[in-house]
């Protein structure tokens, strides 16, 4: 499988791409916005006018969009991918989306002959630079077989966690852990400025013991630093909240720490911060105690 039409080219897709065409696959980019194809044509992939074309010829087609409408939208719509993709195309979804709509968008290409997985990713954009990414695939085991090779030019920890939307729950989780451990580190850090105890130190220490982590490892110094770019904004975490607790929901189960976190992203987002990265539940951990400067 050597030809990948590639569809959203934004801070994820963009690099992803551009490590495809890296590794000798012939890449053909679609996105609403210029900018992305514009990236994708400076990496030395093609750039596609339709999604028609990014599909044409394709043996994969890879989608990496925001949310469930948009791949809604991109793959079942009127000029998706389902219009133009011929029997035996393999479509990857790594959007982080509602489990619901990848089995939606698994039986909707079955009844075409297509095959697809639904594989969101964790690790950011520097997962997505590095192609280190971790990757949750669900769907049937000889199509993730098919799509390892594609997988290990865009990440390391790659696992088939089940059949279609599996992956999705397992990214939900994913998203859980991280809110609430960025609340976390933003909560000890307060906690430590309070104190008068220096943030670096107390951070340094903290992240050799038990309560190392990921986010300390990578976000210590921005969060300490009050440096907010994105990464990964607010807005998209604030929907993965709400996916986390409508998968809860439909599994008959309670997860109250999640229910809290995800109202501190709400709040994150109802205050403006939604296009901040969502280390920026920091200010809203602030504001609680009267600490967030102007
Ligand atoms: P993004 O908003 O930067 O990129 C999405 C791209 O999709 C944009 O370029 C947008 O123009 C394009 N798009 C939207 N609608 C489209 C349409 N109808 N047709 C074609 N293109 C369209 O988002 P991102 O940060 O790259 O995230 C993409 C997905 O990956 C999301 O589901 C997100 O939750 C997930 N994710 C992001 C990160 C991260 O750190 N940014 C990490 C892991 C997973």
């Amino acid at each position: 499988m050597q030809k990948i039409g590639f569809i959203g080219l934004g801070i994820m897709g963009s690099h992803m791409a551009a490590n495809l065409v890296r590794a000798g696959y012939d890449v053909t980019g679609f996105d609403v916005v210029p900018a992305g194809v514009e990236k994708l044509l400076q990496a030395g992939g093609k750039p596609a006018p339709t999604i028609a074309e990014a599909v044409a010829g394709a043996e994969v087609v890879i989608t990496m969009l925001p949310d469930s409408p948009q791949v809604a939208e991109v793959v079942l719509g009127l000029g998706g991918v389902f219009e133009s993709a011929t029997a035996g195309v393999l479509l990857i979804d790594m959007s982080s989306i509602a489990p619901e709509t990848s089995i939606e968008v698994a039986r909707a290409g079955t009844a075409l002959g297509v095959r697809v997985l639904d594989a969101p990713v964790s690790g950011g954009e520097q997962g997505a630079i590095k192609a280190s990414l971790s990757i949750m695939v669900g769907g049937a085991a000889e199509d993730f077989e098919a799509a390892r090779p594609i997988f290990e030019d865009l990440g390391r920890t790659i696992v088939h966690v089940g059949g279609h939307g599996a992956g999705q729950t397992v990214k939900a989780a994913n998203q859980l852990m991280v809110a609430g451990i960025i609340s976390l580190v933003s909560e000890a850090i307060v906690l430590l400025e309070a104190s008068g105890v220096d943030g670096q130190r107390g951070l340094e220490v903290l992240a050799g013991g038990l309560a190392g982590n990921r986010i300390l490892d990578l976000k210590a110094e921005s969060m300490l630093g009050r440096q907010f770019e994105p990464g990964f904004r607010i807005d998209l975490h604030h929907k993965d909240m709400g996916i986390a607790l409508a998968s809860g929901r439909a599994a008959g189960v309670a997860l109250p720490v999640t229910g809290v976190v995800a109202q501190l992203v709400a709040s994150a987002r109802a205050q403006g911060y939604g296009s901040l990265d969502h280390s920026a539940l920091l200010k809203v951990i602030e504001q609680l105690s009267g600490r967030l400067e102007a």
